[in-house]
């Protein structure tokens, strides 16, 4: 329970934390005023990513556009290219859009209210409050996989995620009304990467050690409690890998579903869960999606399958240049690798 005294102990140590350690990101201003596009980039990427991950691709990001505006000009295969790899395709399709909707109605200036930022293209609660607080310095409630952690921890809270985040921001929401919250907010997500980390947290270096309630009761691996998660099935698919005489190779455009859609992929038969391949070739390369896990089983060809449109021919030393996801970059390296 947050009681007035813990909550006051708690604002203190992380702010002072804050001032002291806080972790050097070329997102995060240092005595400037924050920068909005920073922040909305930077949390968009950091969507089911880690920090050491998304910073060369924020990085890449700013040199190429460093405003606002320049990202709204830019092309969906180019924000494409820029992304591959950083995986969830939609949020770079939701980039652009929301970037082209900033310049043609804000012109170009982050609008600040809670209603304009849920109503931009890929901006959803926990993104606008994210913006909110560390942009425009308003105390809104933040809660991601961090915040979880530490604060459930503190306050031995027993509700079950994903179902109980709700009241958990309810309960936590008086902890952001301090003059920063931006500051406040930023250093329990650095507590909760550096210190109070899902597996193994550090209880002896930590701050708030002394009021934390996991640790008081020994009991810091029961927090957060979470749902058990539900096992991925398995798709399995033909990947044809068609490659002629003058070294190139048969690529297309994605246009169908939203899975990879407008990303460069070498065809390949529908994606089920049964598998019907029609051959039992040796080379297979596997990845993980959100939602399931895919085997592709790669048939080497010169030939283009009757049922394939829409493609063309890419020089193998061109395909670089193409915006491909990391499970076709995984069949590309996986050719290489065998011829
Ligand atoms: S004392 Fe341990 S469990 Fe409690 S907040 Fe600190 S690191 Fe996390």
């Amino acid at each position: 329970m947050m009681t007035p005294e813990k909550r006051l102990f708690f604002q203190k140590q992380l702010l002072q934390l804050y001032n002291q350690y806080q972790r050097a990101l070329p997102w995060r201003a240092v005595d400037v005023k924050p920068n909005p596009y920073y922040v909305w980039l930077s949390e968009i990427m950091l969507q089911q990513t880690t920090v050491v991950t998304v910073i060369p691709y924020f990085n890449r990001f700013i040199k190429k556009w460093p405003t606002i505006t320049h990202l709204a000009h830019a092309t969906q295969d180019e924000v494409f290219h820029l992304w591959q790899g950083l995986g969830y395709y939609q949020r770079a399709r939701n980039l652009l859009k929301c970037a082209q909707v900033i310049e043609s109605t804000y012109q170009s200036v982050f609008p600040e209210d809670l209603s304009s930022l849920l109503s931009l293209p890929g901006i959803g609660p926990y993104t606008a409050a994210a913006i909110r607080t560390i942009a425009f310095n308003q105390p809104e409630t933040v809660v991601d996989g961090n915040i979880e952690s530490v604060l459930s921890r503190y306050l031995c809270f027993d509700g079950v995620f994903p179902k109980a985040k709700k009241q958990f921001s309810g309960e936590i929401s008086e902890i952001f009304q301090v003059a920063k919250p931006g500051d406040l907010a930023q250093s329990i997500m650095d507590l909760g990467s550096m210190i109070c980390k899902p597996t193994s947290p550090s209880c002896t270096d930590c701050p708030i050690q002394q009021k934390c309630c996991a640790f008081a009761s020994k009991n810091t691996q029961n927090y957060p409690k979470k749902a058990p998660k539900t096992p991925k099935p398995t798709r399995y698919s033909s990947l044809f890998w068609i490659e002629n005489n003058k070294s190139q190779v048969y690529i297309r455009k994605r246009t169908e579903g939203r899975l990879l859609l407008g990303l460069m992929e070498f065809p390949s038969t529908p994606w089920l869960e049964s598998n019907q391949s029609p051959a039992d070739g040796d080379i297979k390369v596997m990845h993980t999606f959100t939602h399931f896990h895919l085997i592709l089983e790669i048939i080497k060809t010169d030939a283009v399958p009757v049922w394939t449109q829409g493609g063309f021919w890419c020089d193998k030393n061109d395909l670089e240049n193409y915006a491909f996801p990391t499970v076709m970059r995984k069949v590309i390296r996986k050719i290489s690798d065998q011829y």
